[in-house]
């Protein structure tokens, strides 16, 4: 038997992989390595500290290598644990999936203020391009009277935010249809609320975007077209037709797009107020347009 000090405890691996980590220059290296120790022991991250001296056995020290190599690869934590944690929620993320981000956050919460500040808890409320269900289902669970609806081009995300609404208890009111757009509504169906975060990213900057994000993100959620505006523009041009009078449209886009958005609401007469809210590192982050009273 191997003395004590050869033994790979939680301790000792733990320090091993922050170390390596660190080399790889991988994000929060010590936080990392406990994420993914915790998730090949399915255990709680606290529970590492309880148990630091244990020792792996062979069979996890196998499942653990494996977490740590894709990670050093720079596959995002998020596709290797399966989850991400989004408002108040935990969610389900895969690949094909755009992983919820803190900063859609402001997306969810200025929808949450509107629909508080009119007083709207039957209203409709749709959002385009659902990716995880992270900011459907956030809105959907805080106004439970809502008729919520998503879109999606791509089956993966729909299959996935399906897979997010099973897990909680009360949402019969929440549909997912599949359609680029607005394709699925023919303009009958109004909504109070349209919400949406869709790709921005200009095509030329994508490959200088961290590795997690442009060699494991998709692109159809990332891509928005040479100057990242292109779905943008599209939304904006349509959503009037499908939002109440007063109805709002809130997007999330790219910090620096600000005049490009103001640009693009002038050509857009069935808008009459634009208004932008950052993010948490203070850059304009959402947008906010709201379609004439009558
Ligand atoms: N905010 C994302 C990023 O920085 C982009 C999301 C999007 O294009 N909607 O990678």
């Amino acid at each position: 038997m191997g003395a004590d000090r050869d033994l790979w405890t939680i301790r000792r691996i733990l320090a091993w992989t922050e170390g390596y980590f660190e080399e790889k220059e991988i994000d929060s290296p010590r936080l990392t390595a406990e994420i993914l120790l915790s998730h090949a022991l399915s255990i709680k991250r606290l529970d590492l500290y309880l148990q630091h001296d244990r020792p792996l056995n062979r069979d996890e020290l196998a499942a653990f290598r494996q977490l740590i190599e894709r990670r050093g690869d720079r596959e995002p934590v998020a596709y290797i644990t399966g989850t991400k944690g989004f408002w108040e929620s935990e969610f389900t993320v895969a690949p094909g999936v755009l992983i919820p981000r803190p900063d859609t956050e402001v997306l969810v919460e200025q929808a949450l203020e509107f629909l508080a500040r009119k007083n709207i808890s039957m209203g409709r409320v749709l959002e385009l391009g659902v990716g995880s269900g992270a900011v459907i289902i956030s809105i959907a669970k805080a106004n439970p009277g809502l008729y919520c609806f998503a879109t999606d081009i791509s089956l993966i995300p729909l299959e996935v935010a399906a897979f997010n609404v099973k897990q909680e208890l009360e949402l019969p009111n929440l549909s997912f249809v599949a359609g680029s757009w607005f394709s699925p509504f023919n303009g009958r169906a109004k909504f109070d609320l349209i919400v949406s975060n869709p790709p921005y990213i200009p095509t030329g900057d994508i490959q200088g975007l961290q590795p997690e994000v442009s060699r494991f993100e998709p692109s159809l959620a990332l891509d928005g077209g040479e100057d990242g505006l292109d779905c943008i523009r599209l939304i904006m041009a349509k959503a009037c037709d499908h939002l109440v009078p007063g109805g709002v449209l809130l997007m999330e886009t790219g910090s620096g797009q600000r005049r490009g958005v103001e640009k693009i609401f002038k050509e857009c007469p069935g808008f009459s107020t634009v208004e932008f809210f950052n993010d948490y590192a203070g850059l304009h982050r959402v947008v906010r347009l709201g379609k004439k009273d009558c």
